[in-house]
């Protein structure tokens, strides 16, 4: 920016640049490393809100060393010049920071105070959570179960899966396919339903085996926060979840609780060809960790109207949709999945008397089983098949 590196006057346009060249290298998902003397919330809020704007975590890592240290080492630098005082008066500013950083947006503050701390300390890059693009299944995406575990264990056999043959002391088993294929819960497991522990139970046992994936859905969120004790509406079929749980053991509860509050946003799987989410998502938000990923996943995009039974119009993403993953969703049912733009709605509202329904990736095969019967009143019409949640048969594969 300057031939002369001492020359404080170009500093304004220095971290222009800089914000410049975070935010190309944010957008195309790359670990950038800011290294500068942000010791005042002014100069770490726009590269806190770069981090916002493309969905990933910032963490900071604060070099909190003796002040002796830095005036050692500004002394011992021939060809720049910090004034003392200035190294003074940003030693007093990181103090006053420190207290308070973690609540600035930071996913992480790791603070290092001493010289040999720093000489030891090692950097691990750890993949966000959602990023399983190294998992190549082959999958099997189960839509919203919604408590029905009868039409889960069911669907599982139909797929292949068998169950272990002894359960935990949590009545928890896995179910495994013997040709290694995975089966990813595309959330909503919970309410409404007849069976919802023994859902989560294949869910967990599952999951720790490593035959499953899951996402949460919205009716997981909301259980889980019924499960910590927060003050949730029972309504939607909470009532039902809690008054089941409540029957299982408190260990089966912590158990449950943790697996819920474990889950990942949404799943970027196969090389980055598939991804999972609840409520669908947009190529931008893929991949990526914030508040508004979570957010679309669970509830899908919200436009602000709503229609006419009181609920909230969801935009039209998936019409929209030109991502190079296929997108596997659930959250709304529908009478019969249909590709749209390569997404793919398998919610077949089994719970409300339809089917339950799996895709098979990367064969792109639909499986279903119909629903016993129906547990509960949609909330808005869906079509069931065959008209008014007629039983569809056999299984359709
Ligand atoms: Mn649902």
């Amino acid at each position: 920016m300057s031939n002369d590196p001492n020359d404080q006057a170009c500093t304004p346009d220095a971290f222009a640049l800089l914000h410049h060249v975070v935010g190309v290298r944010l957008a195309r998902g790359l670990l950038t490393v800011v290294d500068a003397t942000n010791v005042q919330p002014e100069a770490r809020r726009p590269l806190l809100a770069l981090a916002r704007r493309h969905h990933l975590p910032a963490v900071a890592v604060v070099f909190d060393l003796p002040e002796q240290v830095s005036h050692a080492r500004n002394a011992g630098r021939p060809d720049r010049y910090v004034a003392p005082r200035a190294i003074h008066h940003q030693h007093a500013l990181l103090g006053r920071s420190l207290p308070g950083l973690a609540r600035e947006g930071f996913r992480a503050v790791h603070v290092l105070h001493a010289e040999e701390e720093v000489a030891g300390a090692t950097i691990v890059r750890a993949p966000l959570p959602c990023n399983r693009a190294g998992d190549h299944g082959p999958f099997d995406a189960v839509g919203d179960v919604h408590g029905c575990a009868d039409e889960l264990e069911a669907l599982l056999a139909v797929l292949g899966y068998a169950p272990d043959a002894a359960a935990d002391a949590d009545g928890v088993r896995a179910w495994r396919h013997p040709e290694g294929r995975q089966a990813v819960f595309v959330g909503d497991l919970v309410d409404r339903g007849p069976r919802t522990p023994d859902v989560l139970r294949i869910a967990i046992g599952m999951t720790e085996a490593g035959t499953a994936l899951a996402v949460p859905g919205n009716h997981d969120v909301r259980l889980l926060k019924a499960l910590r004790g927060q003050l949730v509406h029972r309504t939607h079929g909470l009532a039902q979840s809690m008054e089941q749980l409540d029957a299982t053991t408190p260990a089966f509860r912590a158990r449950a609780t943790a697996f819920l509050d474990g889950l990942a946003s949404h799943y970027v799987l196969d090389g980055g060809r598939l991804v999972v989410a609840h409520a669908g998502l947009t190529a931008e938000l893929q991949g990526r960790d914030s508040g508004a990923v979570r957010a679309f996943a669970l509830y899908g995009e919200a436009t602000g109207e709503r229609d006419e039974f009181g609920l909230p119009v969801r935009g039209a993403w998936a019409a929209d949709y030109r991502g190079r993953a296929a997108v596997v969703y659930g959250h709304t049912p529908v009478a019969d999945p249909a590709w749209v733009h390569d997404t793919l709605d398998v919610d077949t509202g089994c719970v409300f008397g339809g089917r339950l329904t799996a895709l098979r990736w990367p064969e792109r095969g639909l499986v279903s089983v119909p629903a016993l019967r129906p547990y509960a009143e949609p909330r808005r019409a869906f079509l069931p098949a065959a008209g008014g949640g007629a039983p569809d048969g056999p299984p359709t594969v």
